[in-house]
This record gives C-alpha cells, sequence and structure tokens, in this order.
C-alpha cells in the first residue's frame, strides 16, 4: 500500500479535467473540488495530509483561540474595572468640589456653553454683572480673563492707570508672583462686583499648567441676581466704602 501511495498508478485518469472545447481558455467557469486540486495543487496535498495524518494538531490550535478570546474577554473586562475606577475618583472628586480633573471638566464646559450673563447699573457700584439664567452651586460662572504679569510689572502699571485716572480694581493677584491685568484684555468678568456676603467665589486653578481666575457660584443663583465675590482687598489706611448693602457689610473693601 505504501509503493501505490508513493508512485502513481499509469492506469489512474488524469488529476486534469479533460477540457469539451480543447482549450482552457475557452472552457468557461466550472467548479474544481478540494479533493481534485489535491493532486496538483501541493498546498491542498500538504493540508489533507496534515488532516488525516495528525487529527490530533486540532485540539492545541482550538485551545490557541479560545485562550486569546478569554484573554480579550479579560482585557476588556479590566479596561471596565478602570472606568468604574475612574467614576468613583470622578465622584469623589465632585464630592471635594476641588480636584484638577474637576477643574479641567468644568473648564472646558464653560467653553462649550457659556452662561448667559448682562452687564447693567448696579447699585453696589457703577456697572455690574447679572445671571440672565439660573445657576447651580458649584457651579463655574465666568472666567476672570485678563493678562497674567509679574507682580513688579503690576505695581508700574497701577501707577501708570492711577495717573491716567483709570482705577485699579482691575487688576488680580493669582498669588506673591503673578497678576491678571483685565483693564486691557478683559472680559465681562472684571464687571463682578465685591460684597461682603458674596453669592460667588474667586479661584486659581491650573489649566494645562496655566493658571486661571474662575469665579465659581457660591450658592444657587437665582434669574436676574447680581454675581457678586469677596474682593479680599488688603486693609489699607487709604479706605474705599463699601456699598454691597449686605447685613454683614464690613464697611469698607480694604
Ligand atoms: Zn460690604
Amino acid at each position: 500500500e505504501s509503493s501505490s501511495a508513493s508512485a502513481p498508478d499509469p492506469d489512474a485518469p488524469p488529476p486534469f479535467r479533460v477540457h469539451v472545447t480543447g482549450s482552457a481558455r475557452t472552457e468557461g467557469y466550472y467548479k474544481i473540488s478540494h479533493a481534485e486540486k489535491s493532486a496538483y495543487v501541493a498546498q491542498y496535498a500538504s493540508r489533507s495530509t496534515v488532516n488525516e495524518a495528525t487529527p490530533e494538531k486540532e485540539q492545541p490550535s482550538q485551545q490557541n483561540v479560545t485562550s486569546s478570546r478569554s484573554n480579550r474577554a479579560n482585557a476588556r473586562r479590566r479596561a471596565q474595572g478602570l472606568e468604574e475606577i475612574n467614576q468613583v475618583h470622578l465622584a469623589m472628586a465632585l464630592s471635594k468640589g476641588e480636584s484638577a480633573a474637576t477643574d479641567l471638566f468644568k473648564f472646558n464646559q464653560l467653553q462649550t456653553r457659556k452662561k448667559h450673563l448682562r452687564f447693567a447699573r448696579s447699585p453696589i457700584h457703577d456697572w455690574g454683572l447679572y445671571a440672565m439664567e439660573r445657576i447651580m452651586r458649584g457651579e463655574m460662572v465666568i472666567e476672570y480673563v485678563g493678562e497674567i504679569i509679574r507682580a513688579q510689572v503690576a505695581d508700574k502699571r497701577e501707577k501708570a492707570y492711577e495717573r491716567q485716572g483709570i482705577g485699579s480694581s482691575y487688576l488680580f493677584r493669582i498669588d506673591e508672583d503673578l497678576v491678571v491685568d483685565a483693564t486691557k484684555k478683559g472680559n465681562l468678568g472684571r464687571l463682578i462686583n465685591h460684597s461682603c456676603e458674596p453669592n460667588c467665589t474667586a479661584r486659581i486653578i491650573t489649566i494645562n499648567g496655566e493658571k486661571k481666575i474662575v469665579i465659581y457660584a457660591k450658592q444657587d443663583i437665582e434669574l436676574g441676581s447680581e454675581i457678586t465675590y469677596d474682593y479680599h482687598f488688603p486693609i489699607e489706611q487709604d479706605k474705599i466704602p463699601c456699598l454691597c448693602g449686605s447685613a454683614k457689610c464690613r464697611g469698607f473693601l480694604n
């Protein structure tokens, strides 16, 4: 039997189909079975012999498939686990109310959908900023936009503004070194008046390594209410009277 397998039988029919039309070119399409192909295509021959000779080889390859599938499932579970952890972190951060992640999240939100605000005359001082929608406690109201400058530059500008008759109240100190000057490059944020009992608070946050001043709602703010925060001016000899009108008014801004 082994000799007949190695040496082809001379009486067996040729492996190639005899073309009826006399030429493969004019024969058209016809299906050739794998068994037929295995007679002259080396790939098919080797495949069928492997399958027949070592059927147990199928087993380990199947195991490979299942293990890679379960690996993928595990990876998905791990990713889901991470997602859950992230949500827990976000929830924790939200409960604390101050985290870089939530700051960034809220700041981005503020960029895409600005709060509806309007400036109008204020009984506190000159112009004020008013909420034209309800704002929930903890929400960012507006960024105090301005030019970030060094403290020394701010001191020089303050004197120059005084000489020009421009008030220095648009200078907002971030820390010992930096000041935001909203005098020339500002937004509506600079119109927010001081109150000794304010509905907002100003906070310094860091977005992509850049310090920003953001006004947050300390409490729910009703439509039409004036937006205020405590300027926290240092106490000085030259007093600025406060007209905030709140029960807790300190009488002076500084
Ligand atoms: Zn006051």
